[in-house]
């Protein structure tokens, strides 16, 4: 259903504030409700107990405080993985997944219906583009986490995130961040604003397959955001078929962009690397992975494919995953194999919008 009420959540401070004095409110009202959605990820005016009545029907009546509609969500077996399948008011869909370990609660979220970046092995590249999501569809898949978390937990203390909040958040899920970067910063801004989600950004974490230009943009943000390089291949080559993009954005280019990334920013650059069985995943290309890397500040994250229904590769066993990693480690990159959380569940990044859509799981 398309309707042209606000979306709350993409509104800026200031904008909240003239949306509430345009209705005859005082300005302080605009404070309260923010920290109603942000800090207390309310989705109902009715919560607003502080509120007029007037005001709370108002809010009702002409405005959206959610975006999202959960259509779907599916537990993983071992429970610490959650995902959500979202529709947006148009009617695309998006997902988000909440991956909870013992001290931290990580939520991965999507900035995109779709990707229009085309890599063959991924799920949302295999879609294509739909649309880019505002600020307040991507923050609203924090929100709703929130919420999620305070109703299971509602003894543990606002305070202790650890517990009850989401505490980390990865750009990983569906879409190229950098490709819609004004909405998606302004969704770190809301999210790291002390008046709004009062994450901070270092816990944050942006995905990007390689925008060159968006990455220097980065560079200069204020917001201290991780920044994660999908890397895949250690040759243009090879990177051109699994990484189209990398035809225009080549590895050269990439690199040198990432050195001045870390020399601007002294922050630690990690590479993802996802292992595809006798694709990418040998040992001259280890070698050649960390020629690549030596000398710069930075991480590799090693997955082994998700493998989806239509990628033309497979994961890489077991044994291939701990060669290539041992062998980068050997030639000094600091290496790290990623669990694959989740993968009873479709957690790939879009695997399960496509099931969904397909009628494989309902
Ligand atoms: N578009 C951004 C962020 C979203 S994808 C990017 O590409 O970086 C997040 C990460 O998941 C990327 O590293 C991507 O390559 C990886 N990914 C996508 N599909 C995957 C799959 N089926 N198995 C393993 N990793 C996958
Ligand atoms: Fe898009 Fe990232 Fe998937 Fe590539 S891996 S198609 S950039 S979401």
């Amino acid at each position: 259903m398309i309707t042209n009420k606000p979306i709350l959540l993409n509104l800026s401070p200031t904008e909240l504030e003239d949306l509430v004095t345009g209705w005859g409110e005082p300005d302080y009202r605009a404070a309260q409700i923010e920290s109603w959605l942000y800090q207390q990820a309310a989705d109902d005016a009715a919560q607003m107990t502080n509120l007029p009545q007037a005001l709370r029907q108002r809010l009702v009546d002409e405005s959206i405080l959610s975006p999202l509609t959960p259509v779907m969500s599916l537990d993983s077996a071992d429970g610490y993985t959650h995902k959500t399948l979202f529709a947006l008011p148009d009617g695309q869909e998006v997902e988000a997944v909440l991956m909870r370990y013992d001290q931290r609660q990580t939520l991965c979220i999507s900035t995109q219906a779709g990707c229009a970046m085309g890599c063959p092995f991924c799920a949302t590249g295999q879609m294509g583009f739909k649309r880019n999501l505002s600020a307040g569809e991507i923050v609203a898949q924090v929100l709703y986490y929130a919420r999620w978390l305070g109703a299971r937990q509602p003894l543990v203390r606002q305070l202790d995130r650890a517990g009850k909040q989401v505490t980390n958040i990865v750009f990983m899920g569906m879409g190229e961040p950098l490709a819609n970067y004004a909405e998606t910063w302004r969704a770190i801004r809301r999210l790291n604003d002390p008046s709004g989600f009062n994450l901070g950004a270092r816990r944050m974490t942006l995905s990007t397959v390689g925008l060159v230009p968006a990455i220097r943009r980065m560079s200069r943000e204020p917001e201290q955001v991780g920044l994660a390089v999908s890397m895949h291949a250690p040759t243009d080559e090879l990177r051109n078929i699994i990484v189209p993009l990398n035809r225009r954005y080549p590895l050269a280019m990439l690199l040198q962009t990432s050195r001045e990334y870390i020399e601007r920013t002294h922050r630690r650059v990690t590479f993802e690397y996802a292992l595809m069985d006798h694709l990418n995943d040998n040992p001259t290309q280890a070698d050649q992975l960390a020629d690549l890397l030596r000398g710069l500040l930075c991480h590799v994250n090693l997955i082994p494919l998700n493998p989806t229904p239509d990628s033309p590769w497979s994961g890489s066993p077991d044994e291939r995953v701990a060669a290539f990693r041992d062998r980068l480690q050997a030639a000094g990159i600091p290496t790290t194999v990623r669990l694959r959380r989740g993968i009873d569940i479709a957690a790939g990044c879009g695997q399960l919008r496509n099931a969904h859509s397909q009628g494989k799981v309902v």
